[in-house]
């Protein structure tokens, strides 16, 4: 990805901030948990930069920040409980996994492709106020280079991700210091995903029994959960990698100049650049699949698409809608 200078802005440039989040541009800010990498959770390709400026190696599903319980669910479907722990609990460290919304515009890349949404409304008073400046909703990891320690400060944010990002607005420290606690309510018992700043007994108070996620059970293994991403959306037509010819039966992956032939074509990025076929990826297998199956075609051919820069989570993600499924 191409350097940018990062700048550091004081809290009173929060509508600075907003207007490079709407215009797709990357922003760090501090949430009351950790620094939080910011971006429109609508815009596929500022979504796509995240993962660039991370250097994640996979397409981890990431959480939804708004500034009021209201927004936040217009982009899923909430129940009952729902309702109540975020009236008891937001604005706060927890994250809640809900069906996605028929309407919502959040970019299936942030999703990683999951038919569930990830959403939480952070305390912060600079989250706060950035996000009602924005008034879109952001997706925010913590703002650190994959596999670094979550930034609990502004310096640490520029540490990882300084010339990586549009801008860092500095807040202080953070109180919390640890991530959200992410609850799963897409099924009828809760599964805590992740222990975090809000206390597990806390939750099972107002809840009832609270379940962890169980990789042998068939349930639970269609609610993904972090390390369960084998669950995540794969196309019914089966997948051919590493493509180097096509036939007129076979939907087409494109992945630079298309090969001649095939039945479909989907273009992830006719220049080659892996940021812009990130962010085309899993609205491309989708319409490939209906269209695929519309046309009466057998497969779906995807062309090979190199290691560098996004590449890598591009393949691991292929990799996986390409694997046998029972
Ligand atoms: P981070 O953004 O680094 O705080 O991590 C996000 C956490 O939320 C990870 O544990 C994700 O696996 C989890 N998460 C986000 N969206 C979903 C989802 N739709 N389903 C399950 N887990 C999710
Ligand atoms: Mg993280």
């Amino acid at each position: 990805m191409s350097a940018e200078t990062t700048a550091s802005l004081p809290p009173q440039a929060v509508e600075q901030a907003a207007a490079l989040l709407r215009a797709g541009r990357l922003v760090a800010f501090p949430t009351e948990t950790v620094y939080g990498l910011g971006a429109d959770a609508r815009n596929d390709a500022a979504v796509a930069a995240i993962y660039a400026a991370k250097g994640r190696p996979r397409f981890n599903p990431l959480i939804s920040h708004f500034s009021e319980a209201g927004a936040a669910f217009a982009e899923v479907v909430e129940d009952d409980r729902a309702r109540a722990l975020a009236a008891r609990f937001w604005p706060g460290p927890l994250t809640l996994v809900l069906p996605r919304a028929p309407g919502s515009r959040i970019s299936e890349l942030a999703a990683a492709g999951l038919p569930s949404l990830a959403v939480r409304v952070p305390a912060h008073p600079l989250a706060q106020a950035l996000l009602r400046a924005a008034g879109v909703p952001v997706v925010a990891p913590s703002a650190n280079r994959s596999g670094a320690v979550s930034p609990t400060t502004a310096a640490h944010v520029l540490e990882g991700l300084s010339g990586r990002i549009a801008a860092v607005l500095d807040g202080g420290p953070c109180a919390v210091g640890v991530e959200s606690t992410v609850l799963d309510l897409t099924g009828a018992t809760p599964l805590l995903l992740r222990p975090g700043g809000v206390p597990e007994d806390a939750l099972r108070a107002l809840l009832g029994p609270i379940g962890r996620p169980d990789p042998a059970s068939a349930e639970d293994a269609a609610r993904p959960a972090p390390g369960m991403l084998a669950s995540h959306y794969a196309p019914a037509l089966p997948v051919r990698l590493e493509a180097e010819s096509v036939s007129p039966q076979e939907a087409l992956l494109a992945f630079g100049p298309a090969l001649p032939g095939a039945g479909a074509v989907w273009q992830l990025s006719e220049s080659g650049d892996t940021m812009e076929a990130a962010a085309r990826l899993f609205a491309g297998l989708r319409w490939l699949d209906a269209e695929g199956q519309r046309l009466g075609l057998t497969g779906i051919a995807a062309m090979p698409v190199p290691e560098a820069g996004l590449g890598a989570a591009i393949r691991d993600r292929l990799a996986r809608a390409a694997a046998p499924r029972g």
